[in-house]
């Protein structure tokens, strides 16, 4: 019989495992303490557990790991790791650390579809979804060997996080969990291209997470241009998805809009963006764009994005400046890269 990963299983999927096993439901409960709340990395070091149950565990589950690679320091203390997942392949996570405000940036694939022209992550393509145990490892990385503890989850890392649907979902069930990371759902931010599909499907759910998606471009054919996405999901039914998103969840959205430099920066585009997101329950988030490896692609000067902001906000738009961290570290926003062992 192939073990599972006891990591890709929900809190009430695993109290029906241990009633199986003969055990009480609240020995699930434990479980998660063990897992993620200590840490603990093989069943037969879970002493709180009877010996008995301890070996049925060992025999049907597994507890899967991820190992360090690199790991690089930005001169303003963000950490970048590239992780090794047990196939091989790599991933990268990052950690943004403001006073109380520590952020984990995570991925949520290997490689990604969608081919944004400015972003790294998809840049080769897609490998495969991570599993549930996979994302929350990186998490589980960052508590146990860099002492560090996320209160801020953000699915910004490679990869579309809503293209992995039922494991970024169930993780963040186990990521909310108190008797696992106890991570409030309002400090969770999944960030979209805009799979409209699942933006629908997260209304199913009760919880508040926070939602971004990216826009990039109030038009469609610069959207295109930008991310090929919006060739499937245009960006009029992209809009018509988010309002219904914040009027049956009450939720805000949060657009996510890169300058870059001659492409999307121009007031006219703010006019149009103003025009084509007012009058429901959102937000713009300016991003200055980072530079890639082998890109032609620019930023534009800091007046040009508070010109741009200056004219959002007087059009009624909230509108807040993204300040990207690890730049030097090519840990910022677009950069991580799709990167394979093999
Ligand atoms: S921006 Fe997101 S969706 Fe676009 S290529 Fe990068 S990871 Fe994929």
């Amino acid at each position: 019989m192939q073990k599972r990963d006891i990591k890709n299983i929900i809190l009430n999927e695993l109290q029906e495992e241990v009633k199986k096993l003969g055990e009480k439901k609240y020995r699930a409960n434990q479980l998660f303490n063990l897992l993620y709340k200590k840490g603990i990395e093989e069943f037969r070091d879970m002493l709180t557990l009877p010996i008995s149950f301890r070996d049925l565990l060992q025999k049907k589950f597994y507890i899967s790991k991820i190992e360090l690679v690199n790991l690089t320091k930005s001169k303003d203390q963000t950490e970048k790791y590239l992780l090794k997942l047990e196939d091989g392949n790599l991933i990268e996570s990052v950690l943004i650390i403001s006073g109380k405000r520590v952020t984990e940036c995570i991925s949520s694939q290997v490689g990604c579809r969608y081919n944004c022209l400015f972003c790294e992550s998809g840049k080769k393509g897609f490998t495969r979804d991570l599993t549930v145990g996979e994302i929350l490892n990186q998490v589980l990385f960052v508590k146990e060997k860099k002492k560090s503890n996320p209160n801020n989850i953000v699915f910004m890392g490679i990869g579309e996080p809503l293209d992995n649907y039922d494991n970024v979902v169930k993780a963040i069930y186990i990521l909310n969990s108190k008797d696992a990371f106890d991570i409030g759902a309002r400090k969770i931010t999944i960030s979209t291209c805009g799979i409209i599909p699942a933006i629908e499907r997260l209304q199913e759910h009760n919880w508040q997470i926070e939602l971004s998606v990216s826009l990039h471009a109030p038009e469609n054919k610069l959207r295109s241009y930008l991310m090929p996405v919006n060739n499937l999901y245009p960006l009029t039914d992209l809009i018509v998805a988010c309002k219904n998103y914040t009027v049956n969840t009450d939720r805000q959205i949060t657009f996510e809009y890169i300058l870059i430099k001659g492409v999307n920066d121009s007031l006219d585009y703010a006019d149009k963006l103003a025009k084509l997101i007012r009058g429901f329950n959102s937000k713009v988030n300016l991003i200055t764009f980072n530079p890639t490896s082998d890109s032609l692609l620019q930023a534009p000067g800091s007046p040009h994005i508070q010109s741009f902001k200056d004219k959002l906000i007087t059009k009624g738009i909230p509108t807040t400046i993204r300040i990207s961290k690890g730049e030097d570290i090519s840990a910022a926003c677009g950069q991580l890269k799709n990167l394979h062992l093999k």
